[in-house]
């Protein structure tokens, strides 16, 4: 008999979980857990007190996605949410892209989300706010980007004002536009005004004259900028651009290129509600098969989901192809293109990933 092609899926996260014990979260008995197989969340105010019962509970009910507060709780299984008593909430960020392109292995958009990611680590998290390198970990989401946490007691204590002034900060939002005429930012100051400065700097001594006219300078200014590019170092160095045609300009560039993209904070509240249950890492998101893998900063620098987590095996495993699904590309090999009615033997981590991904029916 043709059993529930979700069930399937399970059983293979079930073997998966049996054989992989996953870490539990610092203070496990504080968190809120949620559980989904149709979606990811179709049962929240879970409580599971320690890692033998978080282990246990992956064995034996399998879910297809498993998630956890960034808050903690003196009562996490209790509900309406107000009779939890909230204690503090680790700051999370979730970064993620959405991919337009076709494809169901997209490194491009992924690479795309790591620098951003990367940036908010070193830039803003370690540079800016002084966090801990040690107190800040890092997951793949499991599908389409990563996220970051703080758990440095100063980010836990943060109230939702304080996370909204956060994410208004690395985003850049409602900066003004120094006035540069006098007081000019200067490359020692803190925050934005220093990271422009800086760049702008950076910049007038690095750039050639190709590199001024795909800023759209005119040749005049450029001509202006390589004669007296001593002069204007010097004077940027004091906060004076008097000498610097045109440092509005500049500066846009330079923001655009320094600040975290970021959704708009309105759809993006998992920063600043901390009751948003977020993957539990190292477990598998049911969507794609794919494990939420926590990495390290430097972990991160080489990292392909593609190939890093990817953890099924290689057993010959039948499905049936349901979608068009253009060729992917898995654990550095190319599998596909599949027409719709194929039926295929593949190996067992090609086979979950279609089958999670809802592009083929599971027929083993
Ligand atoms: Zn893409």
């Amino acid at each position: 008999m043709n059993k529930n092609p979700l069930k399937k899926i399970r059983e293979k996260i079930g073997q998966y979980y049996q054989e992989n014990k996953v870490e539990a979260p610092p203070k496990i008995e504080e968190r809120e857990f949620g559980v989904g197989n149709q979606e990811k969340i179709n049962y929240r105010h879970l409580g599971l007190e320690s890692e033998e019962e978080l282990n246990k509970y992956l064995v034996t009910e399998k879910p297809r996605f498993i998630s956890y507060s960034a808050a903690y709780y003196e009562y996490p299984e209790k509900r309406p949410m107000k009779r939890k008593q909230y204690k503090k909430g680790d700051l999370a960020f979730d970064l993620d892209h959405e991919c337009p392109h076709n494809t169901l292995t997209c490194y491009q958009c992924l690479e795309k989300v790591k620098q951003e990611t990367q940036k908010l680590i070193d830039n803003f998290l370690i540079n800016d706010f002084g966090y801990d390198p040690e107190q800040i970990e890092i997951n793949f989401s499991g599908n389409k980007g990563y996220h970051v946490k703080i758990r440095d007691p100063r980010a836990q204590s943060l109230t939702e004002q304080g996370r909204k002034e956060i994410v208004d900060y690395i985003m850049a939002n409602d900066l003004i536009t120094p006035e540069f005429e006098k007081n000019g930012p200067k490359p020692t100051e803190k925050g934005w005004r220093g990271k422009i400065a800086r760049e702008i700097l950076k910049f007038v001594k690095q750039s050639d004259r190709e590199k001024m006219k795909e800023l759209g300078i005119n040749s005049g200014k450029i001509k202006h900028l390589i004669d007296r590019r001593e002069q204007i170092i010097q004077g940027i160095k004091k906060g004076n651009y008097d000498t610097l045609p045109g440092p509005e300009t500049l500066w846009e560039r330079v923001l655009e290129k320094r600040k975290i993209q970021l959704k708009t904070p309105i759809d993006h509240p998992v920063t600043l509600d901390t009751s948003r249950l977020m993957r539990l890492p190292d477990t598998i998101h049911g969507g794609s098969s794919l494990l939420a893998k926590e990495i390290s900063r430097e972990e991160l620098e080489d990292f392909n989901p593609f190939n890093h987590a990817v953890v099924f095996g290689e057993e010959p495993t039948n499905i049936k192809i349901t979608k068009e699904t253009p060729k992917i590309h898995l654990n550095n090999e190319t599998h596909g293109p599949y027409e719709s009615g194929q039926e295929i033997e593949t190996k067992e981590y090609v086979a979950v990933f279609l089958a999670s991904k809802q592009h083929a029916k599971p027929e083993w």
